[in-house]
C-alpha cells in the first residue's frame, strides 16, 4: 500500500512518477472506497489515489490493538454477515475467516434475555415454560394488527404488541435515533425479527464470520497494490485543486460534497467510550443491549468474544448516541429520503463524479451491501470499457442480500 504525501500525490501516480493524472481519485478508505480502488487497479490496471481524512484506512470497520494490547473496533462492533457467496469469495482474497455467530442479550426487568426476542426471552420474562406452539399463540394474543405498516412502531406492535414493544424497542430506538419509532421508517426495526424457537443468533445469514487477523489487515491487503496510492489525514475538499485526475468516486457524505446547498441530510452520531478492565471477562456475550431509556448508553461491547483473543484483561465500549459528531447513520424516514433524492438528481447531472457507500448514497447499508454496491459499480465501469460518467442510478437499485 504505497502511502504518499500530498506533494507526491499532486505529482500523479507513484507507479509512474511522470506527472500524468490519476485515472481515479477515490474519497474514503472504508469498504466502498477500498473495494472499488482494488478492482480498478487490479481488474483494469488503472492508477488510483485513495484519500481519507482519518489517519487510518478501513472506515468505520477499523480495528486495532489498544494500549493494553486488546483488539478493539474504534467505531463500535462490526460483525460480518451475508447471504451472498460472491461477496464472501471476493473478500476471501484478502483475509481468512474466524467462524463467529453473534449473540446479543438485553437487560430488561432485571433479566438478561436474548434479543431478538425468542422462546427463552418470553419464558424468562414471564416466568413460563411454553413450547414453540404455545409461544406462537402467546404472541398472537398480544399482537395488535396494524393495517398499513409504515413506521418502525407499526412493525413491532403488529408482531408483538405494546408491552414487549415498550420493553425492547421504544426506549432503545428513542436513544439510538433521537426519534420515536413512530417517526422512523419501518425498515429500521424490521432488521430485528421475533422468534418462537430457541434460536438466539442475532443474524441468520448463511455466512457469519470475523476476518481472522482483523478488518484493518484485510484492508491493508486490499490496498496493497502498486497502482494504488493512499493519502491519509487529508480532507478531499482541501486538496482537490492540487490533484489531477480523470474521474472521482466519492464515498463521503453526498450533501457535504455539494456544500450542503440543498440543506443538511440528517445523520445520527455516536460517542464511543472505550475502557480496559483488569479482569479477563465482563459479560457472557459480545454485546449487551440496554433498552431502558433511563440508561444513557444503548449497548456495551466486549471485543474478545468477537476475536477469540486470549488476554488477561478485557476491553469494552459503551455507545452513547448523539446528534453531533461523525456521520455514522443515515436516518431512514420519508423527508430525509426526499431530500436525498434531490441531492441524487444533482449528483446525476455532475459529470466525472460517482457517489458510493453508506454516506455517498445515504443508505443504512451493512458492510456486505456496501461491498456489493462497489462490485456492481465496478461491473458497470468494466462493461462500459471506460470511466463511467457520474450516475448513481444502477447502484441505487442494488440490495446484495436479496432479502
Ligand atoms: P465508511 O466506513 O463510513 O467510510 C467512509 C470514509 O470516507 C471514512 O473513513 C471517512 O473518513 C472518509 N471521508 C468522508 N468524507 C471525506 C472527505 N471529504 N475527505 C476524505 N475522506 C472522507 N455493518 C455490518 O455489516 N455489520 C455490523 O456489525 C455493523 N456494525 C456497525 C456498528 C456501528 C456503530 C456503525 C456506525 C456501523 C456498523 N455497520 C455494520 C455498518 C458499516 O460500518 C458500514 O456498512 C460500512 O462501514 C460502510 O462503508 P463505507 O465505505 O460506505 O463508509
Ligand atoms: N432495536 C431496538 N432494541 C434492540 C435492538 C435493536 O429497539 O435491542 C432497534 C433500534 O431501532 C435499532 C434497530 O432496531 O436501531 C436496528 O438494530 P441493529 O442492531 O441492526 O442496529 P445497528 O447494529 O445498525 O446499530
Amino acid at each position: 500500500m504505497p502511502q504518499v504525501n500530498l506533494e507526491s500525490a499532486s505529482r500523479g501516480p507513484s507507479a509512474h512518477g511522470d506527472g500524468r493524472p490519476y485515472d481515479y481519485v477515490v474519497v474514503g478508505a472504508g469498504f466502498a472506497g477500498s473495494v472499488i480502488a482494488e478492482r480498478l487497479a487490479e481488474g483494469l490496471g488503472l492508477n488510483v489515489l485513495v484519500i481519507d481524512r482519518r489517519e487510518h484506512i478501513g472506515g468505520n470497520a477499523y480495528d486495532h490493538l489498544d494500549a493494553a494490547g486488546v483488539m478493539v473496533h474504534r467505531y463500535g462492533p462490526h460483525i460480518f454477515h451475508t447471504n451472498a457467496q460472491r461477496i464472501v469469495d471476493y473478500l476471501s482474497r484478502f483475509t481468512q475467516w474466524r467462524p463467529y455467530e453473534h449473540r446479543v442479550l438485553a437487560q430488561v426487568d432485571d433479566h438478561l434475555v436474548p434479543i431478538p426476542i425468542n422462546l427463552t426471552t418470553l419464558n424468562t420474562l414471564f416466568g413460563l415454560q411454553m413450547d414453540e406452539a404455545q409461544a406462537e399463540r402467546f404472541l398472537a394474543e398480544r399482537a395488535q394488527p396494524v393495517e398499513c405498516i409504515r413506521t418502525s412502531e407499526d412493525v413491532v406492535i403488529n408482531q408483538i404488541g405494546q408491552e414487549l414493544y415498550q420493553k425492547f424497542f421504544q426506549g432503545y430506538t428513542r436513544k439510538q435515533w433521537g426519534l420515536d419509532p413512530s417517526q422512523l421508517d419501518k425498515s429500521v426495526t424490521s432488521r430485528i425479527p421475533t422468534r418462537t424457537t430457541e434460536d438466539d443468533r442475532y443474524f441468520t445469514d448463511s455466512f457469519q464470520a470475523m476476518p481472522l487477523e482483523g478488518y484493518t489487515r484485510m484492508f491493508e491487503n486490499m490496498l496493497d497494490h502498486p497502482r494504488i496510492d493512499v493519502l491519509l489525514d487529508t480532507d478531499f475538499a482541501q486538496v482537490r485543486e492540487q490533484l489531477s485526475y480523470a474521474q472521482l468516486i466519492y464515498c463521503g457524505p453526498v450533501d457535504e460534497y455539494f456544500g450542503f446547498r440543498l440543506g443538511r441530510l440528517p445523520y445520527r452520531s455516536l460517542r464511543f467510550e472505550h475502557k480496559t478492565l483488569q479482569q479477563p471477562q465482563l459479560q457472557a456475550v459480545a454485546v449487551v443491549n440496554y433498552p431502558d431509556e433511563a440508561v444513557p448508553y444503548t449497548r456495551i461491547t466486549e471485543y474478545k468474544h468477537l476475536t477469540g483473543q486470549q488476554h488477561p484483561h478485557t476491553s469494552i465500549t459503551y455507545e452513547y448516541p448523539c446528534a453531533d459528531g461523525d456521520p455514522y447513520y443515515p436516518i431512514p424516514r420519508a423527508e430525509n429520503a426526499a431530500l436525498y433524492q434531490r441531492y441524487k438528481a444533482l449528483a446525476d447531472e455532475t459529470p466525472g463524479v460517482t457517489f458510493l457507500g453508506r454516506l455517498g448514497t445515504y443508505k443504512y447499508y451493512n458492510m456486505d451491501q456496501v461491498v456489493g454496491q462497489a462490485l456492481a459499480l465496478y461491473q458497470r465501469i468494466e462493461q462500459a470499457g471506460a470511466p463511467v460518467p457520474g450516475t448513481t442510478a444502477a447502484v441505487e437499485l442494488l440490495d446484495e442480500r436479496g432479502a
